[in-house]
């Protein structure tokens, strides 16, 4: 059965074509620039990648290029061969504890959350709508990157700020990358072979955030009311003293937003070394012996293993360590270097699996806390979820 697994952002929508249960890519594709004359659009045939440069006006029309070049390329006869539609949505808030069928009331429901996730929201929103239009009866499935974490309880998802803002506008932490915790929290309890592990999933990507998952559960979480806080990752600050806002919207005559926008795009790796939000480059830097290269990924690690410190304390117990996502599945330096930070838990690397890729144990079997590496993989969870309520 194929199912479509949607990521819709304001300007782009990727899409994975999966054939379910088997969880195979048919294939994979990506409108980038949308609303501009110069959109372009790429899909994989084979191994072949399909590219197209045109004017795509708006997310319909995005998604009718993705229906005809999935028709026009013989990947499928036609549209009925497509079961369902997945999409992610970035903000659940506490409405949404699972993942739900697309009605008109949940539409309504998500865009009621935007003050949440004003970037993020509305956009899923138009990808929603443009397959419900071209695709009216399949049936469409929100997944939200916050349902994992509703699990939370109040003393981990509470801010110690006045109860009212709590009450009044929702401030509180909801936590991100859900689906992707998921996912590799579900394969790490496979892996031990325990439903009742405790792990710590380390989420590094350009965007990046750690879970503490109890029992299957999710007990804590870096990333908070937006993915802002948490750790330092490719342009994001993660936590700093709020007072930082008012200080240097003061200095250089600047808005909140303004600053705000600065700790979102031009912090973290790219913030402290003047240089990339790459680690990529980040690291190829400071091995050329660039000492804010160095304290970009100094900082990162320092800030990781406070969180796995304080995870660790929470849940009374570690089995493994996880990591996932750009930088967590490829920069072996950067987990050696994590790992080497909580070697008081009595973890113990292994240099050759940690040099190598793919899903793997990375620690000795001396290790008394585990880790691995497992890839992770949001569309198929996606496709799951699909799969699940239909
Ligand atoms: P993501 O957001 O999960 O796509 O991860 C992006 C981050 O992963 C960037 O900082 C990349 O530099 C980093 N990265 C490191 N090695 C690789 C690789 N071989 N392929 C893709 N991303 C990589």
């Amino acid at each position: 059965m194929k199912i479509m697994a949607v990521n819709a952002g304001s300007s782009s929508l990727k899409f994975q074509l999966l054939d379910m249960p088997s969880e195979g890519v048919i294939t994979s594709g990506l409108v980038e620039r949308i609303g501009y004359y110069n959109a372009v659009f790429t899909m994989k045939k084979d191994d072949e990648k399909i590219t197209v440069t045109q004017e795509i006006l708006n997310h319909k029309e995005a998604v009718h290029l993705v229906v005809e070049g999935l028709i026009k390329n013989g990947i499928i006869e036609s549209l009925d061969e497509i079961k369902g539609v997945g999409h992610r949505v970035v903000q659940g808030g506490e409405i949404f504890k699972n993942s739900a069928i697309i009605t008109d009331e949940v539409i309504e429901q998500i865009k009621s959350l935007s003050d949440l996730a004003p970037l993020h929201n509305p956009a899923n929103i138009t990808g929603i709508e443009a397959f419900r239009s071209f695709l009216p009866n399949v049936i469409q499935v929100a997944v939200f990157d916050t349902t994992f974490h509703q699990t939370m309880t109040e003393d981990a998802f509470l801010y110690a700020t006045p109860y009212e803002w709590y009450q009044n506008y929702g401030v509180r932490k909801y936590g991100f990358h859900g689906t992707s915790h998921q996912f590799v929290s579900e394969r790490a309890v496979e892996l031990l072979d325990n439903p009742k592990a405790k792990v710590i999933v380390c989420h590094l990507g350009n965007g990046a955030s750690l879970c503490a998952v109890d029992g299957g559960k999710s007990v804590d979480t870096s990333m908070g009311l937006t993915p802002l806080e948490g750790i330092p990752m490719g342009t994001r600050s993660g936590n700093i003293d709020p007072t930082v806002l008012m200080l240097i919207a003061d200095k250089e005559n600047k808005s909140y937003a303004e600053v705000l926008d600065d700790l979102n795009k031009r912090s973290g790796f790219l913030g402290v070394s003047g240089i990339s939000n790459d680690s990529r480059d980040i690291l190829r830097e400071m091995r050329n012996g660039n000492h804010r290269a160095a304290l970009a990924h100094q900082i990162q690690v320092k800030r990781i293993a406070d969180y796995i410190g304080s995870y660790y304390v929470y849940m009374g117990g570690l089995d493994a360590i996880i990591f996932t996502a750009g930088i967590g599945e490829n920069e072996g330096f950067v987990r050696a270097s994590i790992l080497q930070a909580v070697k008081v838990l009595g973890v113990e690397v292994d240099p050759v699996e940690n040099a190598k890729r793919g899903e793997r144990l990375i620690t000795t079997p001396n290790s008394k806390v585990k880790a691995f590496i497992i890839p992770t993989n949001e569309e198929v969870m996606i496709a799951r979820e699909v799969m699940r309520l239909k």
